[in-house]
């Protein structure tokens, strides 16, 4: 007979790695805000996917993108070409104002590229002794979960058990200039940051943080790399978190969205004198930029040219901003928002983060807690103003049930 959730949950307890503790709900079909579980049960969606599914689930000119390229092509490997590489790499740099795209697939991937990137631009660029180049990094930062990422990662979870670690980082405070100024020397190669860093609970840097990161890596010789794989593609009301400062870093890092909830796609972007340092044989991917995720991408930057998510998120993000402003001192001791995005602090009194978030799942509301007592709010940017009050009205309501 058909299964339930309970015998679906209870299933994959034996098969399945345990690297994850899912909330206890199993989707089974979903449409743009609104998820369905296997009996039927609907949930407004407020996570979409840590911000993969800014468009909402299978956005129906993502959908037929899709459908079109996989009745054509889907994979031909990067030993020929294919006929929809060159399109994508063209709007997506274009998107971005910059030159160049190394296409990858997961985000992980594409920060890993980054660090090659910016170490063989320091030797053969800037001149930085073999094997010598460093990079500075932000306390509290999550840009994946490779060997090398969690070497520099300051989340004892995250890495413990998994030495030994990948030298040449230097961890600073984020959110600190002076910090910064004394981390860089004439041996780094980068700085890499989130221009808002999304799993440390949201946390946005004071204005002119992204500025002073410009101007000191432009000084002192070194890249700026900005990963916007949460942050990016419309999240913050801006095609990217660094535009609410006018910065262009010198790589960018895009995940996550850039694959429409679909495929999974990344990408490095950056000027042509940086990606320019590799060559045939010295980097690649099996999957990366095939015709398939170059369909899907093409389509995401396409919506995205519009300027209609942006400004939905922009718009939509002051109702955000304003309902949770409402909800200060109600349970909720502090929050931070930008655009469709927040970090919301409960009031440890009330709940844990996993608790509030298993309240609002018994009440059709899904969210995901970050670290302690706080939640994260990530619609998708195709939600209403009535689906999102409706989000605001329950956590109030849950919050009040103490
Ligand atoms: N960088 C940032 C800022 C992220 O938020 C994430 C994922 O949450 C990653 C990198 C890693 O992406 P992926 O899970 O696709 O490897």
């Amino acid at each position: 007979g058909t299964r339930t959730s309970t015998d679906l949950i209870r299933a994959e307890g034996p098969v399945l790695a345990h690297n994850y503790h899912p909330l206890p709900v199993v989707v089974a079909r979903a449409e743009g805000a609104w998820v369905e579980d296997v009996e039927g049960r609907r949930y407004l969606d407020m996570l979409a996917g840590y911000s993969a599914l800014n468009f909402g689930h299978r956005h129906p000119a993502l959908i037929e993108a899709a459908h079109r390229q996989l009745d054509r092509l889907t994979l031909t490997s990067r030993a020929f070409h294919n006929d929809r590489l060159a399109q994508f790499a063209t709007s997506l740099a274009e998107l971005t104002g910059l030159d160049m795209v190394l296409p990858m697939n997961t985000g992980a991937e594409a920060v890993e590229s980054a660090i090659k990137v910016a170490r063989k631009w320091a030797y053969e660029v800037k001149g930085v002794p073999a094997d010598r180049a460093t990079i500075v990094v932000a306390a509290d930062n999550f840009h994946g979960r490779t060997t090398t990422i969690v070497s520099f990662s300051t989340d004892e979870t995250a890495r413990a058990g998994f030495g030994p670690f990948t030298p040449g980082f230097r961890i600073v405070p984020y959110n600190d200039l002076a910090a910064l100024e004394e981390a860089v020397d004439e041996t780094t190669a980068a700085v890499l940051l989130e221009p808002i860093q999304g799993e440390a609970g949201v946390l946005i840097p004071d204005d002119g943080y992204l500025t002073g990161v410009r101007e000191l890596t432009r000084r002192t010789g070194c890249l700026f790399v900005a990963d916007e794989i949460q942050s990016g593609l419309g999240r913050t009301g801006r095609t990217l978190a660094v535009d609410h400062e006018n910065v262009v870093p010198d790589m960018l890092l895009l995940g996550k969205a850039l694959g429409g909830g679909i495929v999974p796609v990344s990408a490095v972007v950056a000027r042509r004198d940086v990606l320019g340092v590799l060559r045939p044989g010295e980097h690649g991917s099996t999957f990366g930029g095939n015709p398939l995720a170059a369909a899907v991408g093409q389509a995401v930057v396409e919506l995205l040219e519009t300027g209609e998510f942006q400004r939905r998120a922009d718009e939509l993000g002051v109702v955000l901003r304003d309902g949770l402003t409402g909800l200060v001192d109600k349970g909720v001791v502090g929050f931070r928002s930008r655009g469709l995005w927040a970090g919301v602090d409960v009031d440890p009194a009330i709940g844990t983060g996993r608790e509030i978030s298993e309240r609002l799942m018994r009440e059709g509301i899904l969210v995901k807690d970050t670290h302690g007592s706080t939640i994260r709010l990530a619609p998708p940017l195709t939600v209403t103003g009535e689906e999102l009050a409706t989000a605001l009205d329950t956590l109030e309501k849950v919050l009040a049930q103490g």
